[in-house]
C-alpha cells in the first residue's frame, strides 16, 4: 500500500458522502494503491451505518474501524493509524472542513524529500472569538516552547511518511503535537496552505475549553521531547537553581549578621532559604528517579535512544541483535 487516508469521524453522517465523492474525486490523479481508513469514534448518529455502506460498495479503497465507544479525535486517529498499512499516511477531518483535493499537492511536497508536510489553514473559516484566536495563541506557545515553527498545529490535514510516526503513541489531545514528536526523532516538515471550508453539516465539537487541554498537553510534549531522555537536566538544573538561590539569600543573611549585627533567625528570609533548599535538593533527587524510570522504558523495550534515516550496507537486524 502506498497511500493511506486516516479520517476520524463522529457523528458525520451527512459529511460522509460527500468526503467519499471528494476523495475519489481528489485520488483520480494519484498514482498508486491507496485506501482510506475510517474509524468510527462511537458515533451517535447514523455514520457507520454510511461507512458500512461505503464499505460494501468499495471494498478496494474503503476501510472502516469502529471503536465501542466514543475516545476522542486523537484516539481515534490512533486506531486508524494502527490499522493503515500505507508507506505515507494523511491524516484528515471528516467534516470537510478540509479539503480532500489538497492531498496531491501534499504528496507531491513529500515527493520533494521532506517527511512531514503540514496543513496551514490560511483563510481559517471557524469561529473568530472561541477558536481561531485561541488557537493562533496556542500555536505561537507551541512554536516558541518545542522550536517547531508552524502556524496550524491544529489543521488535522497533514501528509506524513510512515517512518516518522512509530515510537510513539498519542494521548489526550495530542494529535496536534505529531510534528513535534516527528521533529524530535529527525523529521524534515514543510508547512504548505491549505483550503479551510466552513461547516456545512453537523456540529463542531469542540469549543475554548479545549485550548487549555492543549496548553495543558504542550508541557507534556516539551518535557517529553526534550528531556524524556535526559530528565536529570530539567530536575537537577531547577534543584541546582533553588539551591543556588537559597545560598545567595543565606549569604545575604550572612553578611548582614556580620557587619549590621543582626540576626539572620529573626528574618523571614530564613525560613524560606531554608525551605528553597530543600526543595532543590528534592528536585535532583526526583530527577534521579526519572533518570530510572527513563532507563527502564528504554530497557524493557528494547527501544534504542536514537533514531536512524538509513544504512548503507548494513545488515537490517544487526543493531537489534546487537541490543539483545
Ligand atoms: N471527532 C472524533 N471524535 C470526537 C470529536 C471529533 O472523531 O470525539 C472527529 C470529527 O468527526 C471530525 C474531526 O474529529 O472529523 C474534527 O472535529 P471537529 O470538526 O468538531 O473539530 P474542529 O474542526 O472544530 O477542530
Ligand atoms: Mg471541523
Amino acid at each position: 500500500m502506498d497511500l493511506s487516508i486516516v479520517v476520524p469521524v463522529y457523528n458525520e453522517e451527512e459529511n460522509l458522502p460527500h468526503l467519499y465523492q471528494a476523495i475519489m474525486k481528489a485520488m483520480e490523479t494519484v498514482r498508486g494503491q491507496w485506501e482510506v481508513i475510517l474509524v468510527d469514534d462511537g458515533s451517535r448518529d447514523g455514520s457507520l451505518g454510511v461507512l458500512e455502506k461505503l464499505a460494501a460498495d468499495d471494498p478496494q479503497h474503503i476501510r472502516v474501524v469502529s471503536l465501542r465507544r466514543n475516545f476522542g479525535q486523537t484516539a481515534a486517529i490512533a486506531a486508524g493509524i494502527d490499522h493503515s498499512t500505507g508507506e505515507i499516511i494523511v491524516l484528515m477531518d471528516a467534516d470537510m472542513q478540509n479539503d480532500p483535493a489538497d492531498i496531491p499537492m501534499l504528496l507531491e511536497k513529500l515527493d520533494e524529500g521532506y517527511d512531514v508536510v503540514s496543513g496551514w489553514r490560511i483563510k481559517r473559516q471557524d469561529a473568530l472569538i472561541t477558536r481561531t484566536v485561541p488557537s493562533r495563541i496556542a500555536n505561537w506557545l507551541i512554536s516558541q516552547a518545542t522550536g517547531v515553527r508552524l502556524h496550524d498545529y491544529g489543521c488535522t490535514l497533514k501528509a506524513y511518511r510512515r517512518e516518522v510516526l512509530t515510537g510513539f503513541r498519542l494521548y489526550g489531545e495530542m494529535h496536534r503535537f505529531i510534528p513535534v514528536y516527528a521533529s524530535s526523532v529527525g523529521a524534515r516538515i514543510i508547512e504548505v496552505p491549505v483550503q479551510h471550508h466552513p461547516r456545512k453539516f453537523g456540529k463542531a465539537k469542540y469549543g475554548l475549553e479545549r485550548t487549555v487541554k492543549v496548553i495543558l498537553d504542550l508541557f507534556t510534549v516539551k518535557f517529553l521531547s526534550s528531556y524524556a531522555n535526559k530528565p536529570i537536566y530539567i530536575f537537577g538544573g531547577s534543584g541546582l537553581a533553588l539551591i543556588f538561590l537559597s545560598f545567595i539569600v543565606l549569604a545575604a543573611l550572612a553578611v548582614r549578621r556580620l557587619f549590621a549585627e543582626i540576626s539572620p533567625f529573626t528574618s523571614p528570609l530564613f525560613p524560606v532559604s531554608i525551605m528553597i533548599g530543600i526543595l532543590g535538593a528534592q528536585s535532583i533527587l526526583m530527577g534521579l528517579i526519572a533518570e530510572m524510570l527513563m532507563r527502564t522504558y528504554h530497557e524493557s523495550q528494547g527501544k534504542p535512544t536514537y533514531t536512524v534515516r538509513k544504512t548503507l550496507n548494513v545488515d537490517a537486524d544487526v543493531p537489534a541483535r546487537k541490543r539483545g
